[in-house]
């Protein structure tokens, strides 16, 4: 019987799931896996129908993040079993609070837990870092380690602050790859414990501080060099100097929804005599965008989408705040990262 679920160094808390679905009396039950754990869905499914007698329905559609609600399953089911992400309210959760509410109550969210030791690599990021007074910041995988993480950094002589972010994080010190509330703390650099190149990238850009890395998997440090992204950035900025035709995209995902961020952009860009038209698509792939011929695109979902295919993208495909610098509307030395904050 499972009970902890394991994959590779993920650990997943089963029992919370099988008691919630036992108090909310379901009887149909979704699953919603990350790719790094569907392959374990079966063994999921079993476990949740052998435990509480309901019927699961896996689904089988990408997940990319805790924003990413597969809402054709959750009109099918009682219960959504959201496995993998921290909880997050749908952008649109307090301007039409009835619909997100009832579709919200019945997502039951499942972090899951790295067990990898970050202590080694933190010990040597230590080394990097210049300042005393350091802000600790992660992804949920790692946020139950923050402690030992401060009591390794204060025992080194640093300052280590984690600071709590707006209401679309969970944890203290949590960020993810659309909100850096939690690294916005009075410190003179960030300490980022994890992997990946994406979030002390974007914590770097988003705080304009120093981000040293404590990378567990790779068991060493790093200092982020945000120079390959911002010239990317740029070059995507100015070769939508000249375009005419825009796209203003948004993401149907319910995490990601930004009408107001959409027809702002939508606006700004007829005020400047550009043509605009408003699209709305789930997955943001670039068949869909060639399909649909404009000649630059503003995507107001996923504010990674526009960085992380940055290398497939034919045409310029632009975040809002850099929709603002094409339109003169913002500096161009003022590049900002895309962001989704609440509060
Ligand atoms: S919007 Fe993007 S960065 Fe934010 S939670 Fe979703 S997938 Fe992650």
């Amino acid at each position: 019987m499972v009970q902890t679920l394991r994959v590779d160094d993920i650990e997943i808390e089963l029992d919370e799931v099988i008691e919630h679905i036992r108090k909310s009396g379901a009887r149909i039950v979704g699953l919603c896996l990350p790719e790094g754990l569907k392959r374990k869905a079966g063994d999921i499914a079993s476990h949740i129908e052998q435990n509480t007698g309901c019927t699961v329905i896996v689904s089988g559609e990408p997940c990319y993040g805790a924003c990413d609600i597969d809402a054709a399953l959750l009109d099918e089911v009682d219960v959504l079993v959201h496995v993998g992400h921290s909880r997050l309210l749908p952008v649109d959760y307090r301007v039409n609070s009835l619909r997100s509410k009832q579709h919200m109550e019945r997502v039951l969210y499942v972090e899951a837990r790295s067990t990898l030791d970050v202590l080694p690599a933190v010990r040597k990021a230590a080394a990097l870092l210049k300042g005393r007074k350091v802000g600790v910041i992660t992804t949920v995988q790692h946020v139950h380690t923050l402690n030992d993480v401060c009591a390794l950094l204060r025992s080194l002589g640093f300052s280590p602050l984690v600071a709590g972010g707006d209401d679309r994080v969970c944890h203290e010190g949590q960020v993810l790859g659309c909100n850096f509330s939690a690294a916005r703390c009075d410190c003179e650099e960030l300490l980022f414990v994890g992997g990946g190149e994406f979030h002390p990238m974007g914590a770097a850009l988003a705080t304009g501080m120093r981000v040293v890395v404590a990378d567990p998997y790779l068991n060493e440090a790093r200092v982020v060099d945000t120079r390959a992204i911002v010239k990317q950035r740029y070059a995507a900025i100015w070769r939508a100097m000249d375009k005419q035709r825009f796209g203003v995209v948004m993401c149907s995902k319910m995490g990601q929804r930004r009408p107001h961020a959409a027809l702002r952009a939508v606006a700004l860009l007829r005020e400047a005599g550009r043509d605009a038209t408003l699209i709305m698509m789930d997955d943001i792939t670039i068949e869909k965008l060639e399909q649909l011929g404009f000649e630059c695109y503003v995507v107001c979902a996923c504010p990674r989408v526009a960085i992380d295919e940055y290398a497939t993208f034919p045409m310029p495909v632009l975040t809002p705040p850099e929709l603002e610098m094409v339109l003169g509307r913002r500096r161009m030395d003022d590049l900002a990262l895309d962001e989704i904050l609440e509060g």
